[in-house]
């Protein structure tokens, strides 16, 4: 065995092999996979090996096709089988709702380059016979679907690395975790110990017990999970006979089951309601590769509806059935990437689907590790997307509710239920007595609309404009009209401070650093010139800035600052979080408010648009900065958490009389997008660089460095390849909700990141990116966006609808 090395992979699963085959493609030879047992003795040995495309987050579905694609050329180079089978998967819907989110799943499919159709219910019979007819509506085919074999895929990987260099050493279990002060890893095995640069933990079923050797609590469980292999079935030799190939994949969303040919007969999983976890707390060091007891009565619902809709699998006998435990994380995506505050320790765990997502896996943090960089979108994915709020029940239950819910609609202004509230502020019960309904905002309970007296506080889901339409335009032209009040807690709020810290943000920042009391928005990028961020800054003191972003990114964030705070002590870096928390004013008459809570003069001249002040507020010690993202005249208050309910009330008693409303964050989210302001996480995200996303005038190319300016400079001058642009919609009753296509001259040439309603200008908007050439105003209709299956017209939008000139928001 080593003793030193630049890559220590914890687990030899599918996931672990992965990322050694793909760190040795990406050039690091000098790589090492220790494995406590044999490979693919975790989870991995009894999967049923189905592969797909389908994905909620498009940015996975590209990386599960790019796993799927990769089988032939690691079969190639490692000389070893995967056993594929490319045998066509169908998604059958039994309702009218199921057959409007496969519409979406298709027309997404178009732009990510994924090869989709739509089908009748006697198109996917002709396909696959064993369907009873009459309980679908319809269905998709996704030609990508197949499956392999887990064993031998998992060797491909582990062959390919070792052809790559790599070591694999197995029956060597990892004890024990200690960092050396110059940074490097002590991995401590009973067969010695190896120092390592980089450790990387896919530890698969052990994964907490990994990441505990560290210190750190992975959001991550695993479920039991039941599938049954039947004996031959005449229907299946039928069908290979007059055929010649085998039969198609099939999920059936009713049944929740999935089901795939496995020799003459047939595999079907389920993922029941009543589903149970496996080791909540622990993982045994010593489970190796036995079975769980099947429970046949567990599935018994999802069987019977399985068997009345393919009759044949009820005469089928049963060969055997499979339990075995396998990881998923509160979300059911990945936990990839590099863990904040732990410098060379990273994660490629919870991978529930190893099969279609661990070549991307094993994509991703290969190229992180080596270039500084995943290469593309992973946020669906980053281990960083969850905060100390993931404990150890909170995952428990968000995970039986996501597993439970596998096979499940989540319709868009959907909010699911489990382990909340998780954390609420000090006006979680004021908000709610005032008709709040309720969205998990990064595990804090934020306000997303008002109903008025009389009417339910609760969201009837849908695909289409739904109950809260009427509330919202109610709310969205409150604040046009008049003024309206909306908590804003869930920003992401930190401190930077001490000598240091103007260069050491200005480095980070593509922008200038504000004067005291004065405001900057900047995004951030990526050497690559990618965006990571975008922050609105206030400097206080000459020494010390405040910063507010998104709150979801806030783990994201706090890791790209840490890694790039000088060493000598000149920077202070805080992340404030809930320390701080706020309610934002805005509206023609917010400016009346704010002066009848203050002996301040708030005067257009003294306290001008972008400016920050620390003022006492309705008695509370507040800092204000006259900004909103409402594109109107308004600000924002910041209190201390024990202050928020006493300015509440005061900002609510003042307001009587100027007939102050409350808005929710979808009102905020539909002003904005008359105001065609981008949103982190929908337009801006690492795919784009901050010209192409038209943040142009927040990118100071004068200033002599900060990092990505390389690569901005570049981008402006080439124009980038794509831009974003506004789009007025002529929709029906329904609206964009993102990862639409958009179509022009009867080709798909971009996509919508986001949209609604425009209430105040009374239009359908969406925002989206497009081709650079085509980013003008070609006249009205030129474009179509496909909402719900029908291709509706769009007109690009040169200039907001709603205040172009940006006069109200300095008046
Ligand atoms: C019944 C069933 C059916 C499934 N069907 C499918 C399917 O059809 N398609 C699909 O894509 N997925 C399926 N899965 C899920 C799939 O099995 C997982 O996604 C995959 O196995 C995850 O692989 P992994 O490498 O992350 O974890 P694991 O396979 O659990 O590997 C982790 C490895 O790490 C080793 N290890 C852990 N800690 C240490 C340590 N301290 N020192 C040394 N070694 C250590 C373990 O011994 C183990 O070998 C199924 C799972 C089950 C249970």
């Amino acid at each position: 065995m080593k003793t030193h090395t630049r890559v220590a992979v914890i687990g030899g699963g599918v996931v672990g092999c992965s990322v050694l085959y793909h760190l040795t493609k990406a050039g690091w030879s000098d790589v090492v996979l220790i494995e406590r047992d044999q490979l693919t003795s975790g989870s991995t040995w009894h999967a049923a090996g189905g592969f797909h495309t389908l994905n909620g987050d498009p940015n996975v579905a590209k990386l599960q096709g790019y796993t799927i694609g990769l089988y032939d050329e690691l079969e190639r180079i490692s000389g070893q089988s995967c056993g594929l089978h490319r045998s066509g998967g169908l998604l059958l819907a039994d309702t009218p709702e199921r057959m409007e989110w496969l519409k979406m799943a298709h027309a997404r499919a178009r732009y990510l380059g994924l090869e989709t159709s739509l089908l009748t219910p006697s198109e996917a019979k002709q396909l696959l016979p064993l369907i009873e007819e009459k309980y679908f509506v319809g269905a998709m085919l996704d030609a990508a679907d197949g499956n392999l074999d887990p064993y031998g895929t998992t060797h491909a990987y582990a062959k390919a690395a070792k052809i790559g260099g790599a070591e694999i050493y197995l029956k060597t279990q990892v004890t024990a975790l200690s960092r050396r002060p110059n940074g490097a890893w002590d991995v401590v095995t009973p067969q010695g110990t190896i120092n390592a640069e980089h450790v990387v933990n896919a530890g698969g079923l052990w994964a907490r017990e990994v990441g505990r050797m560290v210190g750190i609590e992975l959001p991550v469980l695993a479920m039991e999970h039941m599938y049954l292999v039947t004996d031959e079935m005449p229907e299946v030799v039928a069908f290979n006979r007059e055929r010649g190939h085998e039969l198609p994949h099939a999920i059936d969303f009713k049944a929740e089951i999935y089901m795939r040919q496995e020799r003459t007969g047939m595999v079907l999983g389920t993922y029941e309601r009543s589903c149970v976890p496996w080791s909540p707390k622990n993982t045994p060091w010593d489970f190796g590769t036995e079975l769980l007891e099947p429970d046949i009565d567990r599935i018994a619902p999802s069987l019977e509806i399985g068997y009345q809709h393919f009759p044949a699998m009820a005469r089928a006998g049963i060969r055997r059935i499979v339990n075995g435990p396998f990881t998923f994380s509160p979300d059911g995506n990945p936990l990839v990437g590099p863990v904040q505050g732990l410098p060379g320790f990273w994660c490629a765990c919870a991978v529930m689907a190893g099969f279609s997502q661990g070549g991307g896996v094993g994509l991703a943090l290969s190229q992180w590790m080596v270039n500084g960089d995943p290469g593309f979108d992973v946020w669906a994915m980053d281990v960083a997307r969850y905060g100390g709020w993931a404990t150890r029940s909170y995952t428990n239950e968000k995970v039986r509710e996501n597993y439970s819910r596998r096979f499940s609609i989540r319709f868009p202004n959907e909010e699911l239920p489990a382990a909340r509230p998780q954390q609420t502020t000090a006006l979680y019960d004021v908000m709610l007595k005032a008709g709040a309904v309720m969205g998990d905002s990064w595990g804090l309970e934020t306000p997303l609309w008002f109903a008025s007296p009389g009417i339910e506080p609760k969201d009837v889901v849908s695909f289409h404009r739904s109950n809260d339409f009427p509330h919202v335009k109610a709310e969205c032209l409150g604040v046009r009209n008049g003024v309206g009040v909306t908590e804003i807690a869930n920003f992401a709020k930190y401190e930077i401070a001490g000598p240091g810290a103007e260069g050491y943000l200005s480095r980070l920042m593509t922008n200038r650093m504000p004067k005291v009391g004065r405001i900057v928005l900047t995004p951030m990028l990526n050497s690559n010139g990618k965006l990571i961020g975008d922050f609105t800054i206030a400097r206080a003191a000459p020494e010390r800035f405040l910063m507010w972003g998104s709150s979801q990114a806030q783990v994201y964030h706090m890791r790209w600052f840490e890694a790039h705070q000088p060493q000598d002590g000149s920077v202070r870096l805080t992340r404030i979080d809930m320390g701080m928390v706020g309610l934002s004013i805005a509206g023609p008459r917010s400016r009346e408010l704010l002066a009848r809570l203050t002996d301040e003069d708030v005067g257009p001249q003294a306290f001008r648009f972008m400016d920050h002040r620390a003022m006492d507020i309705a008695h509370c010690p507040a800092v204000v900065n006259r900004v909103t993202y409402t594109g109107d005249l308004g600000y924002e208050i910041w209190v201390a958490p024990e202050y928020q309910r006493r300015l509440y009330e005061g900002i609510r008693s003042a307001g009587e009389d100027l007939k102050l409303i409350h808005f929710g964050m979808r009102a905020l989210l539909a002003l904005r997008l008359e105001k065609n302001f981008p949103t982190w996480y929908r337009e801006l995200r690492p795919i784009y660089g901050a010209f192409e996303a038209g943040l142009d005038r927040f990118v100071d190319l004068g200033k002599a460095d900060f990092i990505g300016r390389e690569a901005a400079l570049a981008e402006k001058a080439s124009g980038g390849k794509l831009r974003r642009v506004s789009f007025a919609v002529d929709a029906l009753d329904a609206d964009v909700l993102g990862d639409e296509p958009v179509w022009h001259d009867g080709k798909v040439v971009g996509w919508v990141t986001s949209g609604g309603y425009g209430h105040y200008v009374d239009r359908s908007l969406a925002q989206g990116y497009v081709p650079t050439s085509l980013a003008q105003d070609l006249g009205k209709g030129a474009f179509e966006i496909e909402i719900l299956g029908e291709q509706r017209r769009a007109s690009i939008l040169k200039d907001p609808l709603f205040d172009p000139e940006g006069a109200r928001m300095r008046m």
